[in-house]
């Protein structure tokens, strides 16, 4: 069973979504730091709406790139495949890809962000999108 959590506040990444006659709940948990276990915290960048470069160990000052910290970090994932309808849950790699996803308002394939997992049962791939838009 996946430990999930009491508060989004302890989570680097929070959805909980509808994919069709499927669901998604995904989560990331906030990383600590490789070195001491300490907290990591986002540097903030220059602009609000950039998102950090960079972590930062709050015990040791260690810095990590966004990216290679958040790699380092499991998505943990309940899902009920849209396709088959397995109920189940899973743990991958926070690593995102580009794919194409069609867009049925605009009716057109449009590339989004997404961590992508597969159905333990019908091998149906699941996409994870940041943002659906
Ligand atoms: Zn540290
Ligand atoms: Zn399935």
């Amino acid at each position: 069973m996946l430990k999930e959590p009491t508060n989004v506040a302890e989570c680097l990444y929070f959805t909980n979504r509808i994919i069709g006659s499927g669901k998604v709940k995904a989560w990331v948990f906030k990383g600590v730091c490789v070195k001491c276990q300490g907290k990591m915290n986002a540097v903030k960048p220059a602009s609000a709406l950039a998102k950090p470069k960079e972590y930062v160990c709050e015990s040791c000052g260690n810095k990590v790139p966004t990216k290679e910290y958040e790699e380092s970090l499991p998505m943990n994932i309940k899902y009920i495949c849209p396709k088959c309808g397995n109920e189940s849950e899973i743990q991958v790699p926070y690593k995102r890809k580009k794919i194409k996803i069609f867009d049925e308002e605009d009716q057109k394939e449009k590339s989004a962000d997404a961590v992508q997992f597969e159905c333990s049962k019908c091998s149906d791939k699941i996409n994870v999108t940041k943002k659906l838009k």
